[in-house]
């Protein structure tokens, strides 16, 4: 159970997946750190939502990518007052469906600074703060990974399913570095979830539907339940799970 002033920092909250579980960190009692990269306003409305439900929240201007921007959001939470209790690394991006003899070099950077990058420098900044080593109070880490690093996504964008790839890995080593300072890393692939991520690959996520054998695509809020278990002390023995929500795909 979260304690007083027991922060949630989710990376990429102001949208999707990370608001739903910014909502639901909030409905458990957990004051929540709102990461966001573009979107003041849709970060600062749900700010304004949890704070009306009693519990405190923050917004964080920070792309994920840029360490001196990391590093400038975790000593703002520090600067609220409060525990570190957990990291969300939601923040994510992907690109225009392509074939390999199509995508550009940039395009790759950019995909494996904000999914690979900005999980590690996150990580960084939380671990130097939860660790029982250096006088933390430990605390949970959850990554938000795909089931597209499992399929590969051949023909649309292997190079973010690599991305994904990077991440399970760096959770499955995370998890076995860190629970002995009283960090639990853990991670959640979704399966194909209705949000605005797939407008920016130009995909019809709707057309996915035939290949999920739930046939429907899955709610932010269903990804939001596997992440706040994850969190919480409910999952006291769980340490380096990947837990597919994915609807049996
Ligand atoms: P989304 O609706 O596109 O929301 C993305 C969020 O990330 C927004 O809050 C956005 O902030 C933020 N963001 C983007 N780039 C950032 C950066 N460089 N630094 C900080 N924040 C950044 O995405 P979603 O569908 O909820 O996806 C969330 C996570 O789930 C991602 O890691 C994604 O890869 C993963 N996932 C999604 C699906 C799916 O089907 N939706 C499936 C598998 C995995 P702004 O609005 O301010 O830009």
């Amino acid at each position: 159970m979260p304690g007083m002033s027991d922060w949630i920092l989710i990376t990429g909250g102001s949208r999707g997946i990370g608001a739903a579980t910014a909502r639901r960190c909030a409905a458990v009692g957990w004051d929540v750190a709102i990461n966001y990269a573009q979107d003041g306003p849709a970060a600062g409305a749900l700010a304004a939502e949890l704070r009306a439900s009693g519990r405190r929240a923050l917004t964080c201007r920070a792309d994920v990518a840029d360490a001196a921007q990391v590093a400038a959001m975790f000593t703002a939470l520090d600067a609220a007052g409060g525990r570190l209790a957990g990291l969300v690394n939601n923040a994510g991006i992907v690109a225009p469906a392509a074939r390999l003899d199509a995508m550009t070099p940039e395009r790759w950077r950019r995909l494996f600074d904000v999914n690979v990058i900005g999980t590690l420098l996150c990580c960084q900044q939380a671990a130097r703060r939860m660790s029982t080593a250096r006088g933390g109070a430990g605390g949970a880490i959850v990554n938000i990974s795909s089931r597209a690093a499992e399929f590969g996504s051949a023909g649309i964008y292997v190079d973010y399913a690599a991305t994904k790839g990077a991440v399970d890995t760096l959770t499955r080593g995370l998890a076995r570095e860190l629970i002995a300072e009283g960090i639990r890393v853990n991670g959640v692939r979704p399966g194909v979830i209705d949000t605005d991520i797939h407008s920016a690959s130009g995909m019809d996520a709707a057309g996915a539907v035939a290949g999920i054998p739930i046939q429907r695509l899955g709610r932010p809020e269903e990804i939001a339940e596997a992440i706040v278990w994850l969190l919480g002390d409910a999952a006291s023995y769980t340490v380096g799970a990947m837990l597919d929500v994915a609807g049996g795909r």
